[in-house]
């Protein structure tokens, strides 16, 4: 499915300007580099300017991008981009926080490390304020 077919009609004019976060969207994709699982959380917040989006849509957005071969920084990337198209918000900011089975399994064998990546788009990237309220909502979630 395509992120427009997910949106569909899930989008609503609403005069609200306080910041919107979804956290703990669990994902599952698989590594284009080595064709192994990755999985994790994403945690995606946007700043509405005029519209908000139906809150059950932002995990289908997630699986969107999710459920295809990837790479981490990318899919990351494409979610806040598609929020970034469809609302025109005042900002965006996805983190995403995966375990990667390349990493478990191949050479450095490493079982508990993972890896982080985010995307700061408008308010996120020109205002601290913003940017810390999201990043130290995130750090606050506990590790899994
Ligand atoms: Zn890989």
């Amino acid at each position: 499915m395509s992120v427009a077919e997910v949106i569909g009609e899930g989008v609503f004019t609403e005069d609200c300007s306080e910041m919107v976060l979804v956290k703990d969207i669990e994902f599952y994709s698989l590594c284009e580099h080595h064709m192994l699982p990755f999985y994790g959380r994403v945690h995606v917040a946007y700043i509405p300017n005029g519209r908000i989006i139906g809150l059950s849509k932002i995990p289908r957005i997630v699986d969107v991008f999710a459920r295809r071969l990837q790479v981490q920084e990318r899919m990351t990337q494409q979610i806040a981009q598609a929020l970034h198209v469809a609302l025109q918000p005042k900002g965006v900011g996805v983190v995403a926080d995966a375990h990667h089975l390349c990493m478990m399994m191949r050479g450095v064998q490493k079982q508990n490390s993972s890896a982080l990546t985010s995307c700061l788009l408008g308010a996120f990237q020109t205002d601290s304020k913003t940017r810390n309220e999201f990043l130290n909502f995130v750090r606050s979630i506990p590790p899994r």
